[in-house]
């Protein structure tokens, strides 16, 4: 039984390899969603701070010893920055749980691959090759190096925090930048727990700092920096436009990794016993607080009664309960705007005349009542312009659209304003093979879902963002290419063609 620490923690910022408060002194309160009590007090830092960190990461990153440091080097600080997150991995999936309330066998699981990215990209870090081109004129020599960007604002959500913010933070440490990291307001404490692990690492002040705050007034000020080169931004639409305006009014470069609305499609010659569990899998994982969640499942009209059935079956028979505890299938909603939100949603769902088959209310009983559960909500009846299936909900809701042909399926698929992710259920091998390059989508999983590696690039096609996190592709988003050309030849002409003393001589 896991007991959780009574006190209440009071974290502070890491600027410059130094702890310390918000200026102003200021914290808000971060609430375990399992037992709804104020678990840890997080420093709101104020634009002052976020002015001290980004100069520091700017110093950082124009002098010092990191600016010297070879990619080799770097590479070993972020293995080293690897072991040690594996040594604090349960120390780290118990504080995430306590911010965002997701099972623990799941942040676990997240913990213990996290020292992959660190092992990935510090491997990287001296292969960043640069080219020579063939000559095209005499005596001239070009070729391409490749340059970090400078000082990168990383902004994570509260769903994954620290895989979020890793996903940014090892490409752009071992391309050669400095960081200023801000949590979400909501899932601090990881990330501020991490932040111990820097200096044991080795990597010098500045290199990494961590602010806390709001997104509105702390994420705000940091984004519009002056010395902000490039910003990551994985999080909301809102906060994805916000951030994509603020980048724009100076040009920094910029990823955003956001929404989805992604399709999981289960044809007639699926395995159905894995396609019951993939989409159930897609969407209650993680109580469909996943930018990745399955949430419109395509049924082929043909199966679709018998699906439906084991399905709805399957789902129902999910524990919800303490997030901590091993035989927990559904942990508590994050927050209490978006457990409203979900609410409301199945509201929206219900008015546009879908059919709930499973849930659709708030989950209450022993067990339940300190937190914000949602019962697993299944809807049919849903077809794809309806507001259920156009929007993201975040949330333990699927709704269930029947379709005839592969084409009609690609047809439902594709309509939607996002483009993330997509699954596909099958055993015809042509179709695996054919259907993912007809899906609008960043990634397509055949026969799998939710699966992401260090080695595979992830990012959104339309609305579900810009740019790539993971893979080789990651690093060179985090890269300037410089071209140079070096001439070897004397007697180089002169720009005025008309006064070169020969031609007036001649
Ligand atoms: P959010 O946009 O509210 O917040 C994300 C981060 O942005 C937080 O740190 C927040 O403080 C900050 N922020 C918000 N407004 C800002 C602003 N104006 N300027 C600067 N920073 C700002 O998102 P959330 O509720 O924390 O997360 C849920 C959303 O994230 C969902 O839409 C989900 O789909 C998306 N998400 C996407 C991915 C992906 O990889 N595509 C992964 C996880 C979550």
């Amino acid at each position: 039984m896991y007991e959780r620490a009574k006190t209440v923690e009071k974290l502070s910022l890491y600027v410059d390899g130094q702890w310390r408060p918000a200026s102003n002194q200021s914290y808000f309160d971060s609430v375990d969603p399992y037992t709804g009590q104020v678990w840890s007090q997080v420093p709101s830092a104020t634009a002052e701070d976020v002015d001290v960190a980004v100069r520091a990461a700017h110093r950082a990153f124009t002098s010092g010893p990191w600016a010297e440091m070879t990619p080799t080097h770097r590479g070993r600080l972020l293995y080293r920055l690897g072991d040690l997150i594996a040594a604090n991995a349960e120390k780290l999936g118990e504080l995430e749980v306590r911010d965002n309330g997701k099972l623990l066998a799941e942040m676990l699981g997240q913990m213990r691959y996290l020292p992959e990215w660190f092992y990935y990209y510090g491997g990287l870090a001296d292969k960043i090759e640069g080219s020579v081109t063939p000559a095209e004129r005499p005596g001239v020599t070009h070729f391409i190096r490749y340059e970090p960007i400078g000082v990168v604002a990383a902004i994570s959500p509260w769903n994954s925090p620290l895989v979020l913010t890793v996903w940014k933070l090892a490409p752009a440490l071992a391309a050669g930048n400095t960081v200023v990291v801000k949590p979400s307001e909501y899932s601090s404490a990881s990330m501020l727990y991490l932040a111990k692990l820097f200096d044991e690492a080795g990597f010098p002040p500045g290199v990494i700092n961590v602010i806390t705050g709001i997104g509105r007034e702390t994420g705000d000020a940091l984004v519009n920096h002056p010395l902000i080169d490039r910003i990551a931004f994985t999080g909301g639409e809102a906060g994805g436009r916000a951030v994509y305006q603020a980048a724009a009014k100076s040009f920094k470069r910029v990823s955003l990794e956001l929404g989805g609305k992604s399709p999981n499609i289960v044809f007639e010659d699926a395995h159905l016993e894995d396609a019951v569990k993939g989409a159930v899998a897609g969407i209650f994982a993680a109580a469909g607080q996943t930018c990745m969640a399955g949430s419109r499942l395509l049924v082929q009209d043909t199966i679709y009664d018998a699906f439906v059935e084991r399905l709805v079956a399957f789902a129902g028979s999910a524990k919800l309960g303490d997030p901590m505890q091993a035989d927990t299938d559904i942990g508590p909603i994050a927050t209490p705007p978006q457990f409203q939100k979900i609410m409301d949603y199945i509201e929206v769902a219900k008015a546009g005349g879908a059919t709930c088959v499973l849930g659709g209310e708030r989950a209450t009983g022993p067990g339940l009542d300190t937190g914000l559960f949602v019962k697993p909500t299944i809807f049919t009846n849903v077809t794809n312009d309806m507001r259920i299936a156009q929007e993201e909900v975040f949330g333990p809701i699927l709704s269930i659209i029947k379709f005839r042909t592969e084409d009609e399926a690609v047809q439902i698929a594709n309509d939607t304003a996002y483009g993330l992710a997509a699954g596909i259920w099958t055993q015809d091998l042509d179709r695996a093979i054919n259907l993912p390059a007809r899906l609008r989508a960043g990634t397509v999983w055949v026969n799998a879902y939710r699966v992401v590696s260090y080695l595979a690039p992830f990012g959104g096609f339309k609305n579900s963002g810009i740019g790539r996190e993971n893979g080789k592709e990651a690093i060179r988003e985090y890269l300037e290419a410089k071209s140079v050309f070096i001439n070897t030849k004397r007697g180089v002409p002169s720009p005025f063609v008309m006064r070169l003393p020969s031609v007036e001589q001649g």
